[in-house]
């Protein structure tokens, strides 16, 4: 999608906040090393240079919110999937849940429905099935797709020359975006730098190579073994690393729907929102959720707003659309 297609809050939501004035007064601010004094809370998002990050990663946070919930005699099915939501009038009353293994599919009462699956695809399967023209809507709404290439390596070619201190003296970064034309590679993580713990001998390097695709393209439709060789050479290509032998093992995670996009039948998106918002018990929330290019905090925000609206017996969803809107990007001078 040529960058003069996409709109503009789709890049707002991913900056906001951020101003060129604001960058460079951080980045003169840093220049001066006062920025060991200020106050992270007074920092934009985008221009944080410390966080926190659990010890393997942010599943971990998952793992304990499932243990609580367990301990609460919450049932969680895994390998799941909602495959139809059955309406009476503005309720639903029953989602039907198919075990992906067994093919058995369940059909659970619901008090109260929160969803986080594309609502492109909960639209589509509710039962009866809802009006042509929200149909059609739900049938336009887009999405960007997402592969990730992880590559296991001997070792670098490009050496730290910062005097960031780091496991290994490996390069500093957590994510380097990749401007080069000739390669379609957009994003590298260096996996050992966001925690060492997720890498199981500290001499090697994960990287993860990131693809940005659309589903059942050319580079979609590359076997795993395909791709690992593909972004192998494009690794090659921009000096990253000096020969394919320095590769130990790689992996090849695809994500469809990785983003929600502002094209395609974006601009009607208002028409399912006021059909979703009348079902009494159901709850858009989340990124694919609220076709909404929401972050992890602002996700759990949503959700958050969402429970707390059926505690506090609340009817309006507007709440919950407010969370992250803000369109604000305005170039401060
Ligand atoms: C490459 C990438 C990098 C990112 N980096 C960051 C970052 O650094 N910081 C940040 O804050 N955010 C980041 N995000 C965004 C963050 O991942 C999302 O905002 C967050 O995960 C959204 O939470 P969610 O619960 O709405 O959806 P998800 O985390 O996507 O969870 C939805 C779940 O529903 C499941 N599901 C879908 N359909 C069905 C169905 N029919 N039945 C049952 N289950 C279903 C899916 O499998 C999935 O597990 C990133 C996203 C991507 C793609």
């Amino acid at each position: 999608m040529p960058c003069n297609k996409i709109k503009p809050e789709w890049g707002a939501q991913r900056v906001k906040g951020l101003s060129i004035s604001k960058t460079l007064i951080h980045a003169i601010r840093t220049l001066l090393k006062k920025e060991k004094s200020i106050e992270q809370k007074t920092i934009e998002t985008s221009l944080i240079e410390q966080f926190l990050y659990p010890k393997y990663g942010p599943g971990q946070l998952w793992e304990e919110v499932a243990s609580q919930v367990k301990a609460r005699k919450g049932e969680i099915y895994l390998n799941s999937k909602v495959i139809g939501l059955i309406r009476d009038k503005l309720k639903i009353t029953y989602v039907l849940v198919k075990d992906c293994e067994t093919q058995e599919v369940r059909k659970i009462r619901s008090d109260f429905v929160f969803s986080t699956m594309p609502v492109k695809e909960l639209i589509l399967s509710m039962q009866p099935s809802v009006t042509n023209e929200i149909k059609e809507v739900a049938e336009g709404l887009m999405y960007r797709d997402f592969i990730t290439v992880g590559i296991l390596l001997k070792e670098l070619k490009i050496k730290n020359e910062t005097k960031i201190k780091t496991v290994n003296n490996i390069i500093p970064d957590n994510w380097i975006y990749i401007q080069e034309r000739d390669v379609k590679l957009g994003r590298i993580q260096i996996f050992n730098n966001w925690s060492p713990y997720l890498v199981k001998d500290e001499r090697n390097i994960w990287l993860g190579l990131e693809y940005f695709a659309n589903e059942g393209d050319e580079l979609w439709n590359k076997t795993d073994k395909e791709l690992s060789q593909f972004a192998t050479s494009e690794l090659e290509q921009i000096g990253f690393i000096e020969q394919k032998d320095d590769v130990l093992d790689s992996v090849v995670i695809r994500t469809p729907k990785a983003y929600p996009a502002y094209f395609g039948s974006y601009d009607k998106f208002d028409i399912i929102k006021q059909f979703a918002d009348q079902i009494e018990n159901l709850f858009l929330i989340g990124r694919n959720g609220m076709h909404k290019y929401n972050n992890q905090d602002h996700s759990m925000l949503t959700a958050m707003e969402a429970v707390n609206n059926v505690i506090n017996n609340k009817k309006t969803k507007e709440n919950i659309w407010l969370v992250n809107a803000e369109q604000e990007y305005h170039e401060t001078n």
